[in-house]
């Protein structure tokens, strides 16, 4: 087992001094004091990033809306799904490099990064440059008749709302921020990107790479930095909305944020204590399999992965050996290394989140399987498996976004919807099972905004996404996204 050679390009991307991008190039700004970006895998810094001050932001802001109301809004809708297809095209031509950015920073394994980061990032992209087109409002006809013979039309228009902000999250980098340049591009918008300051690398990249496509300058910038900067980048007055992905509570503070500053509009995709359940006839060894693939994927730093787990009471013995003999496969190590599938927690506070989380579960349930750092450098920590004593136990209710799946027996169907709903979140759950009757019957009764069957966190371009209660306000693709990014303009003719 070793670890594949970094491209020269990687080598030398990181002997840059990085910034932000704005207009089509790199800005420095005047703040020079630079954010250290450290490889989880051992903890090294392996380059800085200056973070933003109010000057680089008001540049940033200034662009996007010469752009919003000039080159990119000259730009046919034709024209523009053409673009974003060559940015597609870009991405793949410059994958492996993407990929192992992105595995630097993040300690996602190579494989996820080529899969997810490159491969389904060039997905979406292509998904969405096809809405480029189909973006219509209605006509319709007035329902007041009319009094002096006059005669009314109307129709509607829908009409990109203007610079939007994007806040990117750590765990996907790179297909998070091109689910916002898409959703932004495509509707005739502009955006600023502000990457997380833990794995802002691939986003500058991914500007540059715009720009090559020949995305006129100005249509998506990146500024760097902390919550501070996304902050501010939400308060200026300029901005149209704001799309956001991470944490519940900065989730509010960014709804909050927007609301003050002159109702800017805003989407949100949050957390989840996601649920899944394996009614009594499952396929144990397939249910756990789904569990054990989607759980565990990125050292379980996605927001749509299965944390908790409810097994009908009889089988949970087989239950449990069966999540053993599939965990004890897993393959640790370095995430550079092809034949490692699972590797270090994405940063040193998410580390030590997850290590408060296992100090709470040794004190409330069962350690099954793992539930410990491993003794060597970086941020890694076991595959772990827990079996909760009762239905209040933490580990049921907080959310961990790390490798930890907690389960829990019931006796009987009908305490699932409360099982289930137990919860602030709902982002997404699982059914596992062939009863066709009875998972019809749950489906209507689970507080989610997605429910998979035999399946869980399957993310496809044509299938709307988002969560209700705390997971989130507004949905990311399908044909959901056009209602976020544009405005619609009644048009009523009297003739
Ligand atoms: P946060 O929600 O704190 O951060 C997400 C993004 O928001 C980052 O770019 C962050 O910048 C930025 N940000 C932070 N504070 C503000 C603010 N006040 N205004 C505007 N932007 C802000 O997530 P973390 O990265 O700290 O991760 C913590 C937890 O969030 C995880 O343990 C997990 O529970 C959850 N999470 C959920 C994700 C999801 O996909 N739903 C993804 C990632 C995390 P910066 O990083 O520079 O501080």
């Amino acid at each position: 087992m070793s670890d594949i050679q970094l491209l020269p390009q990687v080598r030398n991307f990181l002997q840059r001094d990085l910034a932000h991008f704005i207009d089509g190039q790199y800005r420095f700004g005047t703040n020079k004091t630079g954010i250290p970006i450290v490889n989880p895998a051992d903890g090294e810094t392996i380059t800085h990033i200056a973070a933003a001050d109010m000057n680089d932001i008001s540049t940033a802001v200034e662009s996007s809306r010469n752009a919003f109301k000039g080159s990119w809004a000259n730009i046919s809708p034709y024209r523009r799904g053409v673009l974003l297809n060559r940015l597609a095209d870009l991405i793949e031509a410059n994958g492996e490099e993407l990929a192992q950015l992105e595995t630097l920073c993040s300690g996602k394994s190579i494989h996820l990064s080529r899969m997810f980061e490159v491969g389904q990032s060039a997905i979406f992209l292509r998904y969405y440059a096809g809405w480029a087109t189909k973006i219509n409002g209605e006509t319709m006809t007035p329902s007041f008749p009319s009094i002096g013979g006059e005669q009314y039309t109307a129709l509607t228009r829908r009409e990109p709302v203007g610079v939007v902000v994007g806040i990117v999250p750590w765990n996907f980098s790179v297909m998070i921020g091109v689910w916002k340049i898409a959703a932004a591009l495509v509707t005739g918008c502009t955006l600023i990107l502000k990457p997380s300051e833990f794995t802002p690398l691939t986003l500058l990249r991914l500007a540059e790479l715009a720009i090559e496509a020949g995305i006129p300058a100005g249509t998506l910038n990146v500024v760097n930095g902390t919550g501070e900067v996304g902050k501010a980048l939400i308060e200026h007055p300029h901005i149209a909305k704001v799309s956001f992905t991470g944490s519940v509570p900065t989730g509010i503070k960014v709804g909050q944020a927007a609301m003050a500053s002159d109702l800017t509009r805003v989407t949100l995709e949050l957390g989840g204590k996601n649920a899944a359940v394996l009614l009594p006839d499952a396929d144990v060894d397939a249910a756990v399999a789904g569990l054990v693939q989607t759980g565990y994927v990125h050292q379980g730093q996605v927001c749509a992965a299965p944390e908790r787990v409810y097994v009908h009471r009889d089988r949970l013995e087989e239950v449990i050996a069966a999540f053993i003999r599939s965990l004890k496969q897993i393959t640790i190590g370095s995430p550079l290394d092809e034949e490692v599938q699972y590797g270090p927690l994405a940063n040193q506070p998410q580390f030590n989140k997850v290590m408060q989380c296992l100090k709470i579960a040794q004190q409330e349930c069962q350690v099954v399987f793992g539930g410990k750092a491993l003794d060597r450098p970086g941020y890694f920590i076991e595959p772990t498996l827990l079996l909760a004593n009762s239905a209040q136990d933490r580990m049921l209710h907080e959310e961990t976004f790390g490798p930890i799946i907690t389960l829990l027996p019931y006796d009987d169907i009908d305490e699932l919807p409360n099982l289930i709903n137990d919860s602030p979140f709902g982002l997404t759950a699982s059914i596992w099972s062939n009863d066709l009757s009875t998972i019809l019957q749950l489906i209507p009764k689970i507080e989610t905004g997605t429910v998979y069957v035999n399946m869980h966190t399957y993310l496809d371009p044509a299938v709307p996404f988002g969560g209700i209660k705390s997971s989130g306000v507004g949905r990311e693709f399908g044909s959901a996204f056009i209602e976020d990014y544009t405005e619609l303009k009644s048009v009523i003719i009297r003739y």
